[in-house]
């Protein structure tokens, strides 16, 4: 019996993750955007680059609001069973919370460098190592996560 393995096992993988995967909530920090009442009012002060609204209640008169942005992916979410360890030839390591894998084109270097939370299951989580896999073409990053202290 031969096995034929697709040409594109990408395209197979998308949609396998799009089958049993849930959508992620990213948020990437450091996003700035123009105030939407002084933008719509037309008050930008293009050579200050300022609004010419001192006074706006919604950006203070700086118009440019620097604000967090959330992106929705696609991703395939593990939750660490507990107490679950690698033995590793290091000996244990620490897995991590929870892993999130997403399309390799799901988010832009700029934007995996950007993000500040990851909101997964109603639960807030931080990437702190991020894999990049699929063999022979790297088609999808692991983002090994840890959830937030407890406040
Ligand atoms: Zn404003």
């Amino acid at each position: 019996m031969t096995i034929i393995f697709p040409d594109d096992t990408k395209a197979t993988k998308d949609d396998i993750r799009d089958a049993i995967g849930q959508t992620v909530t990213f948020i990437l920090e450091g996003a700035v955007t123009p105030c939407a009442v002084c933008s719509g009012a037309d008050l930008y002060d293009g050579i200050n680059e300022v609004s010419l609204d001192a006074w706006c209640a919604t950006c203070s008169g700086n118009y440019w609001i620097i604000s967090d942005v959330t992106s929705e992916v696609t991703a395939h979410v593990r939750w660490r069973t507990q107490d679950q360890l690698n033995m590793g030839q290091t000996g244990l390591t620490y897995e991590g919370d929870c892993s999130v894998t997403i399309d390799i084109d799901a988010l832009t270097d700029a934007q995996l460098g950007a993000i500040r939370e990851v909101r997964v299951d109603n639960r807030k989580v931080q990437p702190y190592r991020m894999i990049y896999r699929g063999v022979p073409n790297r088609d999808r990053i692991k983002i090994i996560c840890r959830e937030w202290e407890k406040e």
